[in-house]
């Protein structure tokens, strides 16, 4: 497993199941396998970005992809009244899998500032 490869680009190559909500030619989004709300979605780029740290200039219209696609599978999974879209970046805000995701979160009140 290279560096770059990581549990999520399995889950693009199907290597390992998921419960997949939305794909296309740049993005996948699929059921968190430990859900922290009613709905708890993670939206990827196919492209093996580690964070959003690591975003290029070049990613500039995949970055705008990503919130699109939150916002529609968002629209997709009924949270009619609120959502919240989280970035982990790196060890310190918990990221543990290091291949870029936006968690799709609702279904419940959120709280802030969160933990
Ligand atoms: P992070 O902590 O890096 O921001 O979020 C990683 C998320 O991926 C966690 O919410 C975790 O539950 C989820 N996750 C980890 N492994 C798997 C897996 O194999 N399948 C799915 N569907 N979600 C996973």
């Amino acid at each position: 497993m290279s560096e770059q490869d990581t549990l999520f680009s399995k889950i693009i190559r199907r290597e390992i199941p998921a419960d997949i909500v939305y794909e296309d030619d740049m993005a996948l989004a699929f059921k968190d396998i430990n859900p922290q709300a009613p709905v708890h979605i993670l939206v990827i780029p196919k492209k093996p970005i580690p964070r959003l740290a690591d975003a290029v200039p070049e990613d500039h219209s995949l970055m705008g992809h990503l919130l699109l696609t939150a916002k529609r599978v968002a629209q997709e999974a009924g949270l009619e009244n609120g959502y919240r879209v989280v970035i982990n970046n790196g060890a310190e805000a918990g990221q543990t899998v290091f291949h870029l995701h936006l968690h799709i979160l609702g279904g419940r009140q959120m709280q802030w500032p969160p933990g």
